[in-house]
């Protein structure tokens, strides 16, 4: 069966899952098609019974549940906007939205489907040979391998051009194995992955100097992982140093359509697309709970829903999800058009992990004490969006890609 036609009948098992969302001021669904809300209702069905009733425990014990991989995949979600190679070829708007409601659940589960799908098999869907798709891509698309991206150094984070993980060459001409040499850090899933996307300098044995991608088998000698611990924010996610100590690969683990930084940006553009719409949906889910308990929660003998100043943080949170919705869904129409600009994935990313990290915070206000618990979300979700809004360019990456945008003045050194 295919991704797409696992899809297809999830739809019809889930039913009519959809109350409105109480957030939604603007009929944003009237906005989608059939299809896109059908893969909208089975995305949120499945977070709801399979995220949701585990999420406190995976995040309180910093859990990865690997056991759900084999459900992602049979949904189609793992490289659910790739064509071929078993891969569900969705649009982009379907991506986010499933995003959306897989980041409704926990942002560590958006950003598994973002590091293997969006980083990893974008990365050898883009620049992979013919045979580095065959051999990887199927096997990624249903789960049964796990793919990594090493891009980030310890000392090269936002300047990603700093690198210092070198390729070299074990001899002269095309046929001389490739050896690695370097460290990176904060790379998701790498000590679970069967293949690691590592970007590294080259340029020597008359090779053309700049980065490139290399296939790199998890399994090889001098290749070591280990999970960065402990951390506040995407518990419920694994991100590990790697250590690449003399790693000998062969001639044709090099990615070959690719030289120079466009090759990581090209996919890095790709995941933060999906921040567009993860983020909202964090929001979103932190904004459901504190509506609710904001109803039933008395204090001075009536609900906190009843208070002007609640309406009005209740009110100011559903604006920011409105419009963040909307933009998100502008921006995904244009990438399906093919017009999406660079710097309009900044506007998105930039604005939308702004406001919800502030969503989450004021949802937090409402729940009071019981806000600090993990038996609610939004501070579990607050604390994930510190991750999110520095990964895939910080804040201020993408002030200054903007900033240049306006001004036509580059201000990053
Ligand atoms: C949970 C998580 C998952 C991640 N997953 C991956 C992954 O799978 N693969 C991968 O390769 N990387 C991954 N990263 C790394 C991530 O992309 C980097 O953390 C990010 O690029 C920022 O780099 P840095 O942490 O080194 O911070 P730095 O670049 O050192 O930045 C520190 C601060 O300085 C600011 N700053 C930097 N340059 C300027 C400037 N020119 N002007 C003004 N301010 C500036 C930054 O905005 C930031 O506020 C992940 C990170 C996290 C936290």
């Amino acid at each position: 069966m295919t991704a797409t036609a696992s899809l297809a009948g999830m739809d019809t098992a889930a039913g009519n899952i959809t109350a409105p969302d109480p957030a939604d001021l603007i009929s944003f669904d009237s906005l989608l098609s059939a299809e896109e809300l059908a893969l909208r209702d089975t995305v949120r069905a499945f977070v709801r019974s399979e995220i949701k009733p585990n999420i406190a425990r995976w995040y309180e014990e910093a859990t990865f549940p690997l056991e759900i991989v084999p459900e992602l995949a049979r949904l189609g979600l793992l490289g659910m906007h790739l064509s071929g190679y078993g891969c569900a070829g969705r649009s982009a708007v379907e991506y986010g939205l499933a995003g959306a409601e897989l980041e409704a659940g926990d942002s560590g589960l958006r950003t598994f489907v973002s590091v293997q799908g969006s980083l990893a098999m974008s990365a050898i869907h883009k620049h992979g040979s013919e045979a580095q798709k065959q051999e990887w891509l199927p096997q990624l698309a249903a789960g049964e391998a796990i793919g990594c991206f090493g891009l980030t150094e310890p000392t090269a984070g936002s300047d990603p051009g700093s690198m210092t993980t070198f390729a070299r060459r074990d001899g002269d001409g095309p046929t001389a194995d490739w050896i690695l040499t370097g460290a990176k850090r904060w790379i998701g899933l790498a000590n679970v992955a069967k293949v690691a996307v590592i970007w590294a300098q080259t340029g020597d044995h008359g090779d053309p100097r700049g980065v490139r991608g290399f296939l790199v088998p998890t399994a090889t000698p001098g290749y070591t992982a280990t999970p960065i611990q402990p951390k506040l924010s995407m518990r419920a996610s694994i991100q590990c140093e790697i250590d690449l100590d003399e790693v000998r690969l062969p001639h044709d683990a090099v990615l070959p359509n690719v030289t120079g930084l466009k090759g990581p940006f090209s996919c890095l553009n790709e995941a933060r697309y999906g921040i567009i719409w993860g983020a909202m949906g964090a929001a979103r889910d932190a904004f459901e709970d504190a509506l609710a308990y904001s109803k039933e929660r008395l204090q001075f003998g009536r609900p906190l829903a009843g208070y002007q100043l609640t309406q009005a943080k209740l009110v100011d949170m559903a604006l920011e999800i409105n419009k963040g919705f909307l933009l998100a869904l502008h921006l995904g129409r244009l990438k399906d058009a093919g017009r999406l600009a660079h710097h309009q994935i900044s506007v998105g990313k930039l604005n939308n992990c702004r406001e919800a990290i502030e969503i989450c915070r004021e949802a937090r206000t409402i729940l009071g004490g019981n806000g600090i618990t993990l038996d609610y979300s939004p501070l579990r979700h607050a604390n994930n969006l510190e991750s999110v809004r520095t990964y895939e360019g910080t804040d201020e990456v993408h002030t200054l890609i903007l900033g240049q945008q306006l001004t036509g003045e580059a201000a990053f050194r």
